[in-house]
């Protein structure tokens, strides 16, 4: 579960984000979606201590989000992210990709971290890909790795920053499909995607941002068939 209160965030003199109140629960699914420049990346960053915070309070599995490194891996530790550009280790190969966090932050043998690593590369039906690297495989196949990756650490919540948006057409799919699954074996999630069959079919809630503020959160049948605010129907009506 995460807890969010009063969240305010500033680069400089400039507040990218404004007071966001936000509690998701376990095994609740919220997709966020706004403009470019809204402040969407930047709160899930915030989530996972990738960027720091000014005013409020972040709580991730009950825990408080301090300043200090500690409390940073402590939240970091249940929480997964999975970026726009796969951000895999081009050096490595996919097993050891998988492999890698596990061995260095957890306390596995190599054995296990395997193990581990083949049982996710098997859910996202690439398996037959560990030896290769990341090089060697499609865009839509990097990022199912990179989902796999996070897995591999046993998250208990998962941040999606449009995991799909750098991909081509016929491979955004299988990215959803695994997103998809994901969501209906439970897993808390925050995705900022403009995936809208997405939002319709998983959400539990969707939120619209504009300018560092979240402007409307609902029910998605509400969000798309009855937006509240004339800002979410003109985003609608650009996007749909
Ligand atoms: P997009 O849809 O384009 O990904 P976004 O909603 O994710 O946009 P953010 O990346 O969170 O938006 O950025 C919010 C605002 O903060 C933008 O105006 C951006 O220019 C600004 N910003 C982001 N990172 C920094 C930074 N490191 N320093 C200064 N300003 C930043
Ligand atoms: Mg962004």
């Amino acid at each position: 579960a995460i807890s969010i209160k009063g969240l305010s965030k500033w680069y400089g003199d400039f507040k990218v984000l404004e007071a966001i109140d936000l509690n998701i629960d376990n095994g609740e699914k919220v997709v966020i979606c706004g403009p470019s420049g809204s402040g969407k990346s930047t709160l899930i960053r915030c989530v996972n201590g990738l960027e720091e915070h000014q005013e409020g309070q972040i709580e991730v599995e009950g825990k408080v989000l301090e300043k200090d490194i500690k409390s940073i891996s402590k939240v970091r530790a249940e929480v997964g992210m999975v970026f726009q550009h796969f951000n895999l280790f081009p050096h490595l190969s996919i097993l050891d990709n998988c492999t890698l966090a596990p061995l260095t932050l957890r306390n596995v043998s190599r054995q296990e971290a395997e193990e581990t690593a083949m049982h996710f590369l098997e859910k996202v039906k690439i398996p037959d890909q560990a030896h290769k690297f990341p090089s060697q495989l499609s865009g839509g196949q990097q990022q199912r790795v990179a989902i796999a990756r996070s897995l591999c650490m046993k998250p208990k919540i998962m941040l999606f920053d449009e995991p799909t948006s750098a991909l081509d057409p016929e491979m955004i799919k299988e990215v959803l499909d695994t997103m998809v699954e994901l969501a209906e074996e439970g897993m808390t999630m925050i995705c900022v995607t403009h995936e809208m069959g997405f939002a319709r079919e998983v959400a539990d809630r969707v939120i619209f941002m504009d300018s560092g503020k979240v402007v409307e959160m609902n029910t998605p049948e509400n969000f798309f068939s009855n937006p509240e605010h004339p800002r979410t129907k003109l985003f609608l009506s650009q996007i749909l």
